[in-house]
């Protein structure tokens, strides 16, 4: 089978799939994420959100979006700082796009203070005012498909046994018209991407993309990981027990929103990213409101924004309609 097939399998398989059947998130997890660090990440979301509201006039109507929201961790952050603003919480219609049961059933317990509801495809998504989107390492979940040229002919990567282990493969493919050898591509992503830019383009609004990945065309390769227990695995060892991912080529998602006619930021690197939202000030605060978890605070921003942890591997891409939307050194 295709790698995108196996990734998809091993990752959403009814019964046996990865992200169906548990939690993958925090220390007794597999991996941990932005929001589970710290809650600092999801309030610096929660500030942009509401400034692009507020540009966008604060319409008495709209739909917050969240992609693939784990635990709930980074929504339940960003609304405890939109809160403050008042109507932002009354004109909000919010909608969680996620495919485990396990993840919606804590998502729940987590909003269940907010009214909110939940979505297994775009095609579920309600026209209600203006959108606007997050989504936090999830668009390196969805499944990627692999394609080699060797001696000028095109195969694509597969998945078969041999002797009864897995193994990879290469079966003969349609010709590409490709400058590179090696090509990693993700239709789901196209699809999912291409139609939220469509919907941002048609009713307004923004969307924040934070992820792994890479920024320039070709830089990719194989980019198929396979992490259990936070360690990397071989990608064919256990299938639906380990995490799969590949990293999200940001060049492809600015040019597809370019493309629709959107207004498209740099790729930031995410410390760049929190700094100018005001990461920096934010911990001050709390370091002053909390003096006893100063060295919990410090090390929660070093972890989020050094260049060395989550600051310059993790990239942030920001979409909208709104050209005059003004974001400072974004
Ligand atoms: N954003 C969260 C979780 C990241 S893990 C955080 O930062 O902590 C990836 C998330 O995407 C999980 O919630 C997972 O269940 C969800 N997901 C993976 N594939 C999906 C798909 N095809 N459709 C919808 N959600 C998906």
């Amino acid at each position: 089978m295709p790698v995108s097939t196996f990734m998809a399998l091993c990752l959403s398989h009814p019964a046996y799939g990865y992200y169906m059947t548990r939690d993958p998130l925090g220390a007794a997890g597999d991996f941990t994420t932005a929001p589970e660090i710290s809650g600092m990440f999801g309030e610096m979301l929660g500030g942009l959100i509401v400034h692009a509201w507020e540009q966008a006039g604060s319409p008495d109507r709209f739909t917050l979006l969240e992609c693939g929201p784990g635990r709930g961790t980074l929504m339940t952050d960003l609304l405890r700082l939109a809160k403050r603003r008042p109507g932002f919480i009354e004109a909000m219609e919010l909608v969680l796009l996620e495919t485990s049961p396990v993840l919606r059933e804590s998502q729940a317990t987590l909003l269940s203070h907010v009214p909110h509801r939940h979505i297994g495809s775009l095609a579920d998504l309600p026209d209600n005012g203006p959108l606007f989107v997050v989504a936090n390492e999830f668009f390196d979940a969805l499944p990627v498909s692999q394609y080699v040229r060797h001696k000028g002919k095109w195969f694509e990567r597969v998945v078969g046994l041999e002797n009864d282990a897995l193994t990879f493969g290469l079966i003969p493919t349609e010709p590409r018209y490709e400058p590179r050898d090696f090509v990693e591509t993700s239709e789901l992503t196209q699809q999912i991407w291409g139609g939220l830019c469509a919907e941002l383009e048609r009713r307004g609004g923004m969307a924040v993309v934070v992820d792994y990945g890479y920024s320039h065309p070709g830089k990719g390769g194989d980019t198929l990981q396979a992490v259990q227990n936070h360690a990397s695995v071989d990608p064919l060892e256990s299938p639906g027990e380990a995490d799969l991912t590949a990293h999200v080529d940001f060049f492809q998602l600015a040019q597809d929103a370019g493309q629709l006619g959107l207004t498209v930021s740099k790729i930031i690197p995410q410390g760049v990213f929190l700094k100018t939202l005001g990461i920096d000030e934010r911990c001050a605060q709390m370091i002053g409101a909390y003096p006893a978890n100063t060295s919990k605070y410090k090390s929660e921003l070093v972890r989020l924004t050094a260049p060395d942890q989550m600051g310059e591997l993790f990239k942030v891409l920001v979409v909208t309609s709104m050209l005059d939307l003004d974001l400072p050194g974004i």
